[in-house]
């Protein structure tokens, strides 16, 4: 049997990235929609051959409950959204996906958590480059020290945002602006390629050029972190230019991903040449490697649950401290 999931927001990644994938994916399938939109859900019924007893809008959610064909809720709503709806997915007994970032404050976080944990059903984040063969080398070589300790990382992840009045542009919603958005990427990268859990962050706001388009969140921000083996990352996060890099120097040589964090296909190369990897569907890859282990009523690697989820969304809050203050933040 594949694992039913159901979709939460049919917006862009549901409908760009998630469905297509799950077309290609071996321990799971597209059984059901929710969706507070009813001409979507007679599209994508029709499109993707799903009965009208597995669509739901965002009132009538709670009777997933009493749905066996669906397992796993995946939730794919505006940031400050997945709280209300990872813990109604609990509550109806579904193990759920949350999309990054997890949720929009560290108590949200705790709360998804628990609710998961008091249903006992499991949590994952749609961290889905920890299945991507790039991504793992990269996270080897780092953790394994291949080319010596990793001293310095420049992680960066940044584009040009569209559209002024969607919701990754209110503070409300979103929970802040670029960093919110893609610059978890770049934490994540850093954290990922040294191992380790930074130990304190200093970060600046870059002046604003479109002050009128970002009167909400920041266009540009920088952060820094120290972690325990004395190594250091910069980065950067914007929505007013693109970067996606993460590059690692070690003692003995470097290496690097660029692009790093998009859909791919990802590049790397080392100091000592090409790193060659298959490409694969981050999304079918990502999904995939949790069902598994849902079908083997395994629990899920450590690296993509909420407790990572919400170790990441401290940081988040730490450097917009740190930006706010001009001070160092100091982290537990
Ligand atoms: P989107 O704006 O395209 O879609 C959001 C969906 O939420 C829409 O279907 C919209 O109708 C629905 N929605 C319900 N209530 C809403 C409300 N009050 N306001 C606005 N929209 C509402 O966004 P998206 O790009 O699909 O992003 C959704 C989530 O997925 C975000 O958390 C984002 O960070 C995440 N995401 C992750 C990746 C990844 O690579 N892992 C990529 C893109 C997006």
């Amino acid at each position: 049997k594949k694992i039913g999931i159901a979709l939460v927001g049919l917006g862009s990644y549901s409908k760009n990235q998630l469905a297509p994938a799950l077309q290609q994916t071996q321990y799971c399938r597209l059984a059901g929609i929710v969706t507070g939109t009813s001409a979507k859900a007679s599209e994508w019924m029709q499109k993707y051959n799903i009965p009208q007893a597995n669509v739901y809008d965002y009132k009538t959610f709670d009777r997933i409950i009493d749905n066996p064909d669906i397992d796993v809720v995946y939730v794919v709503l505006p940031n400050s959204m997945h709280a209300e709806y990872v813990i109604r997915a609990a509550q109806a007994g579904k193990h759920v996906i949350c999309e990054k970032p997890m949720a929009i404050t560290e108590k949200d976080c705790q709360a998804m958590i628990d609710a998961c944990k008091k249903a006992n059903k499991q949590l994952a984040v749609g961290y889905r480059l920890h299945y991507e063969p790039f991504t793992q080398e990269v996270m080897r070589l780092g953790q394994q020290k291949v080319f010596g300790p990793v001293k310095f990382v420049e992680a960066s992840d940044a584009f040009r945002i569209g559209d002024p009045t969607q919701w990754r542009m209110k503070k409300s919603m979103a929970g802040g602006g670029a960093l919110m958005d893609v610059g978890i990427y770049a934490i994540q990268g850093a954290r990922y390629v040294t191992g380790e859990e930074p130990v304190s962050v200093t970060a600046q706001f870059s002046p604003k050029t479109e002050p009128q388009k970002f009167k909400d969140v920041e266009e540009t921000i920088f952060w820094q972190f120290r972690f325990p083996s004395g190594a250091v990352s910069n980065s950067t996060s914007s929505y007013t230019a693109g970067v996606e890099r993460l590059y690692a120097s070690c003692e003995k040589g470097w290496f690097e991903l660029s692009p790093a964090f998009g859909y791919g296909p990802l590049k790397g190369r080392t100091s000592k040449g090409p790193i060659e990897m298959p490409t694969v569907n981050h999304q079918a890859a990502h999904m995939d490697g949790v069902c598994k282990d849902l079908l083997a009523g395994k629990a899920l690697p450590n690296h993509i649950t909420g407790e990572e989820g919400k170790r990441d969304v401290r940081l988040l809050q730490a450097i917009y401290q740190a930006a706010e203050t001009g001070r160092s933040i100091k982290l537990a």
